[in-house]
């Protein structure tokens, strides 16, 4: 189900924007209302039927794969590989909960023999989910897939440039048996629908996935309204690189870690830290690996006009740093690449931590190497950031790397491999990059509550005295 707020008329401010926002909110008004009332049959639909509903729409949006991709690529410009692989994820995360709708369950407490204490989990009702531009069908379903099977009903906002695949989603999803209003996408603005979605009576839960100033803003209206929400929010993650590693596998992870998407993902691996007895050594394997990123090919585009004027903005910043960058540092230029705007994979060596470019995310594939001598410092310099999303640790020393993962302030850390991520592993921020988890069993625990119940036992009738003989 689909409902369509106006665009504001392109001749006026004051009367454009109070008529789009009327609409957004009429638009969010409508759909919240939907989903509320197809809240109650899809809660209590048998568990098996609705886990049996997430997996066909798994299988249609597989089944659907070329379509989803051509999509997603239209808005995106990303390569076709790359989408595909994130659609494949996305009915992922639609398998993997449709085989989970039976959690998260409760617990019998032993309180005292005359009572009967339970604890069971109910789904929140409206969830409202938010979306950014950088994966799109993928964040959407990370967020929408556990909703579900948790027993919400939802409401979704993608991305103003990119809301076609979370449309044929919700297309796709009634069309294999998901009753009406259970999914609704409301495309749009974020200041006129994301605030909709967030200040509407009806939702009960917010999910939102984007940029920190934008989740700080939703916190306020959270913050008035009571409302939980799930922040996963940006990151300027540290890769650790230590002398004993396998340099030639690290550095190619390492360029992995920040040119994958084009360095448009919030666990973007975007500080190197690398001792500093190999330092030169593997900083030259990196930039080596580094320019054999083909823009056009292995690196996809800058997804909007804003972010690729975001990094050249950061270009900047680092000049008036001081910083050279060793390789890149520059839009890429190429037969072919005239459509779409892209800059070439960039490396900035003799960075400080206390650099803009080691501090800001840039969303870009843009690396700051940093060099260290000890584990103390290498940690120090990872935890020395707002941020806290994912690690990296590298070493052939395997104490030291569980030394280092658990020191490491994030919620996903990778040990000799860069953003091993999964359907099953638990994700999301500490500090600035949000809080609440996505992904694994643990995201139930966030579309549902708790209630405990507490039953009185009625005392056995008094024992007939036994007989005397
Ligand atoms: P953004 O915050 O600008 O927008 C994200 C979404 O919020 C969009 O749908 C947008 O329309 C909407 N929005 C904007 N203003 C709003 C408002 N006032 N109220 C409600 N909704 C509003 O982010 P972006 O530029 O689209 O995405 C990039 C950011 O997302 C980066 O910071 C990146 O790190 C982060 N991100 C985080 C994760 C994660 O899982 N932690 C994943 C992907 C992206």
């Amino acid at each position: 189900m689909t409902t369509m707020p106006t665009d504001p008329p392109a001749d006026g401010l004051g009367d454009g924007l109070g008529d789009a926002l009327g609409d957004a909110q009429e638009a969010v008004d409508e759909a919240c209302r939907a989903a509320a009332a197809a809240a109650y049959g899809w809660r209590h639909t048998e568990a098996f039927a609705r886990g049996r509903v997430l997996m066909a729409i798994a299988r249609r949006m597989l089944a659907d794969l070329d379509e989803l991709v051509a999509t997603e690529c239209a808005e995106t410009g990303k390569p076709a590989a790359l989408a595909e692989a994130e659609i494949r994820g996305a009915a992922d995360y639609f398998e993997f909960y449709a085989s989970l709708v039976h959690l998260p369950s409760g617990d019998v407490l032993d309180v005292r023999p005359d009572l009967h204490v339970y604890t069971m989990r109910e789904p929140y009702g409206v969830v409202g989910v938010i979306t950014p531009w950088n994966l799109p069908l993928n964040q959407a379903a990370r967020a929408c897939a556990p909703a579900l099977a948790a027993g919400n009903v939802v409401v979704v906002k993608p991305a103003e440039t990119t809301s076609g695949t979370t449309l044929a989603l919700a297309r796709m999803a009634l069309e294999e048996g998901l009753p009406p209003g259970v999914l609704t996408v409301v495309p749009g603005p974020g200041s006129t629908v994301g605030t909709a979605i967030v200040e509407h009576p009806l939702v009960r839960k917010v999910a939102f996935t984007g940029s920190v100033p934008v989740g700080q803003s939703i916190g306020r209206i959270a913050a008035e309204r009571i409302l939980p929400l799930t922040l996963e929010l940006g990151g300027k993650s540290a890769n650790i690189v230590f002398a004993d590693a396998d340099l030639d596998f690290a550095a190619a992870e390492a360029v992995r870690a920040f040119t994958g998407n084009a360095g448009q993902v919030c666990s973007s691996g975007t500080r190197l830290l690398v001792e500093r007895s190999v330092h030169d050594d593997f900083v030259a394997r990196v930039v080596a690996l580094a320019r054999r990123q083909r823009p056009g090919h292995e690196l996809g585009p800058m997804i909007t006009d804003k972010q690729f004027e975001t990094v050249q903005h950061y270009f900047q910043v680092a000049a008036e740093d001081g910083l050279v960058p060793a390789t890149g540092g520059t839009v890429a230029v190429a037969p072919g690449l005239a459509e779409r705007r892209y800059v070439e994979p960039t490396v900035y060596v003799g960075v400080t931590n206390d650099m803009r470019i080691a501090r800001e995310e840039v969303f870009g594939p843009v690396l700051a190497v940093i060099a260290f001598d000890t584990e103390d410092e290498a940690v120090a310099i990872a935890n020395d950031s707002d941020y806290g999303l994912v690690g990296g640790v590298f070493t052939a020393d395997m104490s030291r790397a569980f030394r280092v993962a658990h020191a490491i302030e994030a919620g996903q850390v990778y040990i000799n491999s860069w953003s091993t991520q999964s359907v099953q592993m638990p994700f999301g921020g500490h500090k600035a990059s949000g809080y609440g988890r996505e992904k694994g069993i643990e995201a139930l625990a966030h579309y549902s509550q708790v209630k405990s119940v507490s039953v009185r036992i009625d005392p056995a009738p008094p024992r007939t005295a036994a007989r005397s003989s």
